[in-house]
């Protein structure tokens, strides 16, 4: 490896879309800059915000997690869903626990297991929707009840913009606008139905935070959960978009940045009236909310309310009282 652009150190990582190559150091400063800038660009939040950290314990959300605690600006708290994917499962909400514990960060852990449910029981009630869909409504579900109903201003995901940038041409070639319209860095809160949603790394590519997580030691869960898959036109597209990239380096973010522009630009207008489901009282796009409906389908019974209560009663329990941010 080269040497570092600022110092005499050896380079640890080239980014050829910055044309850089940076010592451990000077790439931890790099990137904290690089979060902080995109938190300001779209308004993701505001010093002082509390704010919800999804973390599974891969390396994307525990480098998010390590580089929004080290950037300070926010009063965090991680949460983690633990699905109830076996040894899977067990690893990630462990690994989670420890890297909460030995940053001081607050965290709360919400069990599927508790409400005698699963991914995988729900995936084999419900054939016709692969795990991941599934696995997804239950997640979003989780992370806006506990923002709403332990009062905080976001939630922040580790979705990164190699996924993204995927998302939105799948979204362009399938012509399904309303998903289109839906990948955004922040989608804003509605009062008492949903939590502002932001994704800090909308412009980081996924070599950078795999190099940070090598680079500073992270713990974190390495294995593959056993429901990942990926479709032939996801592949399709993260390879051409990767040849784009190698020809081009920083064509993805351009992409990233000119759908972001467009899409911030027509959230605004388009909002259509927010409903509250029947069931548990948070957003809603017909009478019952995708989680409810989901949980009625496969359970016989709507598993929102119940959700709900519980995370407001453990709370008190589950969050480390003696943390300096609690
Ligand atoms: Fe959930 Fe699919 Fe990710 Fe597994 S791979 S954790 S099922 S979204
Ligand atoms: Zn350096
Ligand atoms: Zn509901």
């Amino acid at each position: 490896m080269p040497k570092c652009h600022y110092c005499e150190r050896e380079a640890v990582v080239r980014l050829p879309y910055a044309k850089l190559n940076l010592c451990e150091k000077h790439f931890e400063e790099y990137l904290l800059r690089k979060l902080e800038r995109s938190i300001a660009r779209y308004g993701m939040f505001k010093k002082g915000e509390r704010v919800i950290v999804g973390v599974s314990g891969g390396k994307d959300s525990i480098v998010l997690a390590d580089l929004l605690s080290k950037l300070g600006s926010a009063r965090l708290l991680v949460v983690h869903v633990d699905l109830g994917i076996g040894e899977y499962s067990r690893k990630s909400s462990e690994v989670v626990r420890r890297f909460s514990v030995e940053r001081g960060l607050d965290y709360f852990i919400v069990r599927l297991l508790d409400y005698n449910t699963s991914i995988p029981e729900l995936a084999s009630s419900l054939r016709s929707r692969r795990p991941c869909s599934i696995c997804g409504v239950v997640k979003r579900y989780v992370l806006n009840a506990v923002a709403l109903d332990l009062g905080f201003d976001a939630v922040a995901t580790a979705h990164h913009g190699d996924d993204i940038s995927v998302y939105i041409l799948k979204s362009f070639l399938t012509q399904d606008y309303d998903q289109l319209y839906k990948i955004s860095p922040v989608n804003p809160g509605i009062k008492g139905l949903a939590a502002r949603r932001v994704k800090p790394f909308y412009e980081f590519y996924e070599f950078e935070i795999e190099k940070f997580a090598e680079a500073k030691n992270l713990m974190y869960v390495s294995e593959k959960c056993p429901f990942k898959h990926i479709g032939w036109l996801e592949k399709i597209i993260r390879d051409l978009l990767e040849k784009a990239e190698e020809e081009a380096p920083g064509f993805k973010i351009a992409l990233l940045r000119s759908h972001a522009r467009r899409v911030l630009a027509v959230e605004g207008r388009s909002a259509e009236k927010p409903k509250a489901c029947a069931s548990c009282g948070l957003i809603s796009e017909g009478s019952e909310c995708s989680f409810c409906r989901l949980t009625r389908r496969a359970l016989g019974y709507p598993l929102g309310l119940q959700v709900r209560r519980s995370i407001v009663s453990s709370a008190g329990f589950t969050i480390r009282a003696d943390s300096k941010q609690a």
